[in-house]
């Protein structure tokens, strides 16, 4: 079975996901930490993550893992556990504008096909129901007001010990949502069979009780 639910940032696909996999005990891949990973490695070499030209010679020196934990996903960059690293402010930047290459859309897209092709899961990301698996068995697309998904954003990252100030977290998503959505390949789009779910109101657990229901029912009815 495979579960994609996508959305902008900071509507709560990963919690979601995270504990909708948990419910399911199935695995959950978060695709956005891959993406974060890579470009990790152009900032640390130095290279400016919008140019496409060194994002070509870049990628073929990317290795991005992941392995399930307790905790989490653990993310490793070529053999280095960079879990912690990748969820760094300049990196979710850096991301959006690394992902927007297509050569590394098309490395990261082929590894989360590979991953899922073995296993039952929960993927989260942006392009997972339109782009990376369009066959998925269930299509979700969460959606929040912009104001809510920065007070979230802001609070999680005042939990991980680096806060930042709300205005600047509430830009920084309205930019991100702006370059995630009108990048050439795979932009973030909900699938035209996804069902289009807003968190604005509710919490994790009552999204992942929905979303649960809908599995449900569907299985239900198929058996
Ligand atoms: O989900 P998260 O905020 O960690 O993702 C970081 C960035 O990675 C996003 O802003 C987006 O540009 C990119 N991303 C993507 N496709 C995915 C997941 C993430 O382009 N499937």
């Amino acid at each position: 079975m495979v579960i994609a639910i996508d959305g902008p940032a900071g509507a709560g696909k990963s919690t979601v996901a995270g504990k909708l996999a948990q419910k399911l005990n199935i695995l959950h891949l978060d695709t956005g930490a891959m993406y974060r990973a890579a470009a990790l490695y152009a900032l640390e070499q130095g290279a400016d993550p919008a140019d496409g030209r060194a994002a070509e010679a870049l990628v073929p020196q990317i290795g991005v893992t992941v392995e399930p934990s307790a905790g989490g996903q653990r993310t490793f960059l070529n053999g280095r556990d960079v879990s912690a690293a990748i969820r760094e402010h300049r990196v979710s930047r850096a991301a959006s504008d690394f992902s927007a290459h297509p050569c590394v859309r098309r490395k990261m897209a082929a590894l989360q096909r590979e991953i899922a092709s073995a296993l039952d899961m929960v993927l989260d990301g942006r392009d997972i129901g339109t782009y990376v698996l369009p066959n998925a068995d269930f299509k979700f697309f969460l959606t929040a007001d912009l104001e809510e998904r920065a007070r979230r954003r802001a609070s999680e990252l005042a939990q991980k010990g680096c806060p930042a100030r709300y205005e600047e977290v509430l830009e920084d998503l309205a930019q991100r949502d702006k370059n995630d959505s009108s990048r050439a390949l795979a932009p973030l789009k909900k699938a035209e069979d996804a069902i289009a779910v807003d968190t604005t109101r509710n919490s994790a657990d009552e999204i992942v009780g929905q979303l649960a229901a809908v599995i449900k029912d569907e299985v239900g009815r198929t058996k």
